[in-house]
């Protein structure tokens, strides 16, 4: 229980935003503003 705040995507970046559909903390890269959440729900990949 020591990591909050690190981008579950790609851990390596501070998250910044919550997947209000997965719940996911995810970095700015991995959030996308236009759909609302995060990389996983949008595409899958990347
Ligand atoms: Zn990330
Ligand atoms: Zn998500």
């Amino acid at each position: 229980m020591s990591q909050s705040g690190l981008c579950q995507h790609c851990e390596n970046a501070p998250a910044s935003h919550t997947c209000p559909n997965c719940g996911s903390l995810v970095c700015e890269r991995h959030f996308d503003r236009q759909h609302g959440q995060c990389a996983s729900c949008l595409g899958g990949r990347q």
